[in-house]
């Protein structure tokens, strides 16, 4: 499983795909992308091959978007199948989740956002997870990070995560709890790579960040990488790291 991500003046897509296609090698069983053009959200998500996802989304959908997520799928909760394939939406259809890991205790969070009156499409712990941020977001009238945090700090469970809102697409909140989650810096931050492992974005950047355990980081283009810890909201010094690029790999 893995998930990418980009943010930047780019077109998203073929660094997405192009991304799952080196992850392919920690396996799954399904695909999926959303990409942000200005305009319109656009998903696409399938069972199977990244490759099947490439010939889906030739019918679906344009490729086009300076922001968007990828992800393949190793399924936990809810058999492997188009509906729970990732990206997954919240009710308003404003926010987009990928998610690799689990949330244990997701049966509980789900029976109390159906009780609110929120609807679920998927059997996935993952669209629990982005709803519980939505509803957060709401009530508590925060920010997109803020709620991320709060959200987390309800969940049991593991996870790497990349999330934003269409309405600011200039930025795209990550978070990571026994999952691995890189993320690479751009010339001026200008441009961000989001990915399980660096081998999506070596062509672009060698300068990362690894986010450790229980750390979440707020990416914002032209602004930075501001990293917290997500239990008690401190701030964490970034460390950018220069990767070095190994030939014979
Ligand atoms: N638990 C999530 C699901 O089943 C994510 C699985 C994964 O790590 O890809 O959809």
């Amino acid at each position: 499983c893995g998930i990418v991500g980009y943010i930047g003046h780019r077109e998203a897509y073929p660094i997405i795909i192009e991304g799952l296609k080196r992850l392919e090698y920690r396996g799954y069983d399904s695909a999926g992308i959303a990409l942000f053009d200005g305009k319109n959200l656009k998903v696409s998500k399938t069972k199977g091959k990244v490759a099947d996802l490439e010939n889906r989304i030739e019918k679906e959908i344009t490729k086009t978007g300076n922001v968007g997520i990828g992800h393949t799928r190793w399924a936990t909760h809810g058999v492997p199948n188009d509906v729970n394939s990732h990206p997954h939406i919240s009710n308003s259809g404003d926010l987009v989740i990928i998610h690799n890991g689990i949330i244990e205790n997701y049966e509980s969070l789900k029976q109390e956002l159906i009780s609110r009156g929120y609807t679920f499409q998927s059997d996935t712990d993952t669209e629990v997870l982005i709803n519980l941020i939505e509803d957060v977001k709401k009530q508590e009238n925060v920010k997109l990070g803020k709620a991320v945090q709060v959200a987390l700090n309800q969940v049991v469970g593991a996870y790497a995560i990349a999330v934003f809102d269409k309405n600011k697409p200039e930025e795209v909140v990550v978070a990571r709890l026994g999952s691995p989650l890189a993320i690479g810096i751009g010339e001026n931050e200008d441009e961000f790579f989001i990915a399980s492992d660096a081998s999506p974005f070596l062509e672009y950047t060698k300068n990362a960040i690894y986010l450790e355990d229980e750390e979440m980081a707020i990416i914002r283009r032209h602004k930075g990488v501001k990293i917290r810890k997500i239990k008690d909201d401190s701030l964490v010094d970034t460390y950018v790291q220069e990767l070095q690029l190994n030939l014979e790999q």
